[in-house]
């Protein structure tokens, strides 16, 4: 049996999903988003839809949570719109958006999210708290910017607030970590799957110093 908070995370609609995705590549190898026609370049980036909307009296009626004719493949900022425009949002939903340093994550955030959602993004409490630059994090800071961050988990876990959706960022390379939290917060992960060369690249380019050892030591520990 099936409830709207494990159904989205559920082995049968994950592989649903990744069926429709290959099914529906175009033969020039892109797959274009059903709302806005235009390409998803990433796999991250797209999102199943159900037109009729999944509720708990109809998550189990596989003729329509399971079917794909009730289902567009479209991308994350356009699901959101449609959610936001026909109004179909009534449960508060929650991401957690993880991958490695410099992997893109706050950056796809600031694209899909909107006005009325929340943010955890830890770099933000860092820069909040202190005189800082986005990256210098002493130590001796710790313990308050995680109490903060715990607090704003708590509000997240318990849906406190009139918030729309909840992007929960950070590394979290153990697929343990990433378990736990998901069933702690009832939130769907969404895996910014950029390769190591970019991740290095890009921390070049932003003059983040010392940051290639993050990014080798977050692929060592990753696990999927
Ligand atoms: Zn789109
Ligand atoms: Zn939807």
């Amino acid at each position: 049996m099936f409830t709207l908070d494990n159904f989205y995370k559920s082995y049968e609609w994950r592989d649903l999903v990744c069926v429709l995705r290959i099914e529906r590549t175009h033969k020039d190898g892109v797959l274009y988003c059903e709302h806005c026609g235009r390409p998803i370049i990433k796999a991250y980036d797209c999102i199943g839809h159900h037109k009729i909307e999944l509720t708990e009296q109809n998550v189990n009626d596989y003729t329509i949570s399971l079917n794909p004719d009730n289902i567009m493949l479209v991308h994350h900022k356009c699901h959101n719109m449609i959610h936001e425009r026909w109004g179909y949002v009534k449960q508060k939903q929650v991401y957690l958006v993880y991958g490695a340093p410099c992997s893109g994550k706050t950056t796809w955030v600031r694209e899909v999210a909107g006005k009325e959602d929340l943010i955890l993004d830890v770099d933000n409490i860092w820069q909040m708290i202190t005189v800082n630059d986005r990256y210098t994090k002493p130590g001796r800071l710790k313990t308050n910017v995680f109490l903060v961050r715990d607090c704003i988990l708590d509000m997240i876990r318990t849906r406190t607030g009139n918030w729309r959706h909840a992007y929960v960022i950070g590394g979290y390379p153990f697929a343990m970590d990433r378990t736990r939290l998901e069933q702690s917060l009832g939130a769907q992960s969404i895996f910014i799957n950029e390769a190591k060369e970019t991740c290095l690249e890009r921390a070049k380019a932003s003059e983040r110093h010392g940051w290639d050892k993050y990014i080798e030591q977050w692929f060592d520990n990753y696990s999927a």
